[in-house]
């Protein structure tokens, strides 16, 4: 996916820069290594890929410069935490958008498809409010299995 020219202004890492101002954080070499790298991949990533990723850009980044970053980065709205229930959390690149995501799930390789489902978010809050009650988060995960991992699991003729 070919990203929009105006994420490489450099203005793109403003809402980034104010939230960690406001944390009373500085912009760092490393922290903004990890923005950059962050916001250069596309598709779903962990902890780790953003680490080799990051320190392409900046060899001095650590391992702990990128489990304090990811925090900051969730909370600034560059990316979002995916959590599949596995041992570690996927992330992404935050599309800006803001309908309500589900995501596809394939049990045999961790393949992560991302899907609008606006009707979930109507569908949660009709059901809460049926109860008398808010909803604060919700989602929606969808294990299956990809072409490749069926035909993998496929039993042999
Ligand atoms: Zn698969």
């Amino acid at each position: 996916m070919t990203k929009p020219s105006a994420t490489d202004s450099p203005e793109h890492s403003g809402a980034f820069r104010a939230f960690i101002a406001q944390k009373g954080l500085r912009a760092t070499r490393q922290r903004m290594a990890v923005f950059e790298a962050a916001k250069s991949i596309s598709g779903h990533y962990t902890a780790e890929d953003l680490l080799r990723k990051a320190r392409a850009l900046d060899r001095t980044v650590s391992r702990a410069t990128i489990y304090r970053a990811l925090p900051l980065l969730v909370g600034s709205g560059t990316v979002r935490e995916v959590d599949v229930g596995r041992d570690h959390k996927y992330y992404l690149a935050e599309a800006g958008g803001n309908a309500f995501q589900a995501q596809l799930v394939c049990e045999g390789c961790d393949t992560i498809v991302e899907v609008d489902a606006p009707f979930m978010e109507w569908y949660g809050k009709a059901v809460a409010a049926k109860h008398g009650m808010r909803p604060i988060s919700q989602k929606l995960q969808v294990t299956a299995l990809c072409e490749r991992c069926q035909k993998r699991r496929a039993p042999r003729p």
